[in-house]
């Protein structure tokens, strides 16, 4: 088919926000306007239970929560899947003694997932949520409040100038490191921490048509901004290493570029930093092991992994 008819068939993705309600209470609530528990491809108010991130519900692309009231509630959380297989694969613990850094947060989607993930409604865990530019700060405290996030310390910095030797981060287990994510990109790196940072974007599915039609040859000017953002991107991960408590970073960007991806990984995994931790790449069997694709096979050192 063509990009643009593959496009239309990827459907619209809600995450429930569980620090509001349950999702057998949103399906139910669903059911009483109107929806029905069945295929959105098939009809306009179907949705379905995703099978890989728990709480997620897929509807009809045509579908729109803009306005919804349970979205303006903070019921709902407009999120694609790619974006949120990152927290699910972090995984912190929903514990008190749980310590977790967000090196990117804005606007926040990732942030209020792992709030809830580590049960948030309380104030279980302690979540560090890092963003440098003001503007989009204000979002994520906006987003943070609607979502109803008790266990998140915003915070208006530039990650790289964050102490890791701060005792303040000293019991930080788990980091996220992202630049957007291609799910097929996925990567994972050791032991605990999500870092998301910026990205060529080139792999947002509703840019998918624009990037098949007039990106596919690399220009000269496309190739040294893709690797100045790769440089910033092996900068952030190696610093995460840095902190001495962290046993899991998970690293994601939404590009589809291996220069962002695979090469960003493998030149981290050789640095000192990485030597230092010591910090691994986790196999297939410890991170989704039911997902099917593990990046580019011409990209990964042992091709089979890519199976
Ligand atoms: N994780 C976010 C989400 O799911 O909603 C999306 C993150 S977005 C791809 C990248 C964000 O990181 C931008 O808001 C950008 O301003 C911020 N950022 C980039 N470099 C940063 C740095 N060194 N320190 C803190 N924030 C940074």
């Amino acid at each position: 088919s063509s990009p643009r008819n593959s496009t239309a068939r990827i459907p619209r993705h809600v995450r429930v926000n569980t620090l509001a309600w349950s999702t057998e209470e949103a399906v139910k609530s669903l059911i009483s306007r109107g929806f029905t528990a069945s295929d959105p491809f098939e009809s306009p108010k179907g949705f379905l239970i995703d099978e890989h991130i728990p709480n997620l519900l897929s509807f009809s692309p045509q579908t729109t929560f803009h306005e919804d009231p349970f979205y303006k509630a903070g019921k709902f959380i407009l999120q694609d899947k790619a974006s949120c297989f990152p927290a699910v694969v972090l995984a912190p613990p929903a514990r008190d003694d749980s310590f977790v850094i967000d090196a990117t947060s804005a606007p926040g989607n990732k942030t209020s997932h792992l709030s809830a993930l580590m049960g948030g409604k309380g104030k279980v865990g302690y979540l560090f949520a890092f963003e440098r530019d003001k503007k989009r700060f204000i979002t994520l405290t906006a987003m943070l409040s609607r979502a109803g996030c008790k266990n998140v310390e915003p915070v208006n910095v530039d990650f790289l100038t964050v102490d890791p030797l701060d005792p303040k981060y000293s019991r930080v287990t788990h980091m996220l490191v992202i630049h957007h994510i291609p799910a097929r990109k996925l990567k994972f790196i050791g032991a605990f921490s999500l870092l998301d940072p910026s990205c060529s974007g080139s792999g947002i599915v509703n840019r998918l048509d624009y990037l098949l039609e007039t990106e596919i040859e690399d220009d000269g000017d496309q190739e040294d901004r893709l690797k100045r953002l790769a440089a910033f991107q092996i900068l952030m991960i190696k610093h995460a290493m840095r902190f001495p408590g962290v046993q899991k970073i998970v690293y994601s960007t939404c590009s589809v570029h291996a220069i962002e991806n695979e090469h960003v990984v493998r030149e981290t995994l050789n640095s000192d930093e990485a030597r230092a931790a010591p910090f691994s790449l986790a196999s297939p069997k410890e991170v989704l092991p039911q997902w099917p694709r593990r990046g580019l096979p011409d990209e990964l050192e042992d091709p089979s992994e890519a199976l």
